[in-house]
């Protein structure tokens, strides 16, 4: 589904990217960690083309993202993208969040946009918020409302930048399970976390990133019992 193949980028002399070579298969979460400055926000932007790349290709669901030819504005519709802030349209109640882009790019009825949008907000226990505004949400509530924002445009792939970090401790969960009955749904799903316990637990596999490469791929229980490299270990024994 999401498909990375031998990706450099840098910034001036800085090589941020260096050889990234990864593949998502439809259906598979993969959790994105490593130290700060290790590229992980740099690498999850290039698959929506939020970033350039100097070098390789990214195909998503078909489509190479970096093409000159492709229509970035469509295939972005096709990926939805979740940060740390959630950037909610301040004078639109959870709802018009919601709906909006699925009726103006995807051109579904209103009926039909707010029959998904409430179908949606409801899953992720927001059934009783569909008239707020985001100044009357909690930061959990808000982060919900963007994750159903994303997935009302009916994506193939679903990317999240440390959607957790911004929050307080309480309500970390919440959202954790949000992504969660995604991930239970079959999205496609690549995931920048330091949540190693949900990493553990939802993820195919983990990828762990340092200086601008891939240093390790496994599934979680190879990766947080037994990592393969000393990097990885002294990452680990940093933070667990
Ligand atoms: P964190 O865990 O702190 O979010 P990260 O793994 O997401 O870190 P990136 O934000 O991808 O790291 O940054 C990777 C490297 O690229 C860092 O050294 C950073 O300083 C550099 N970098 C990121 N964005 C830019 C930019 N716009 N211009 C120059 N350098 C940048
Ligand atoms: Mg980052």
């Amino acid at each position: 589904m999401i498909s990375i193949k031998n990706v450099n980028k840098s910034y001036g002399d800085h090589h941020v990217l260096t050889d990234i070579n990864l593949e998502v298969p439809k259906s598979n979460v993969i959790a994105l960690i490593g130290p700060s400055g290790a590229g992980k926000s740099t690498l999850i932007r290039t698959i929506n083309a939020l970033e350039t790349i100097d070098s390789g290709e990214i195909i998503v669901d078909g489509i190479s993202i970096h093409d000159k030819k492709t229509n970035i504005n469509k295939a972005r519709t096709n990926i939805g993208f979740v940060f740390q802030s959630f950037n909610l349209y301040p004078f639109k109640t959870a709802l018009e969040n919601v709906t909006m882009a699925p009726m103006k790019v995807k051109g579904l009825s209103k009926e039909a946009a707010e029959k998904r949008g409430k179908e949606l907000l409801t899953q992720l226990g927001l059934g009783d918020k569909f008239d707020a505004y985001p100044g009357r949400l909690s930061g959990g509530q808000q982060q919900r409302v963007a994750i159903a924002r994303a997935v009302a445009m009916d994506p193939e792939v679903m990317l999240f930048d440390e959607p957790t970090s911004a929050l307080d401790p309480e309500m970390v969960k919440e959202v954790l399970d949000a992504i969660r009955s995604l991930a239970d749904a079959g999205m496609t799903m690549v995931v920048v976390t330091h949540e190693m316990g949900f990493a553990k637990e939802i993820c195919n596999d983990i990828v762990f990133m340092a200086e601008g490469k891939i240093v390790e791929v496994a599934p979680p229980s190879e990766f947080f019992t037994a990592p393969k490299t000393v990097r990885a270990q002294e990452f680990l024994k940093a933070v667990l």
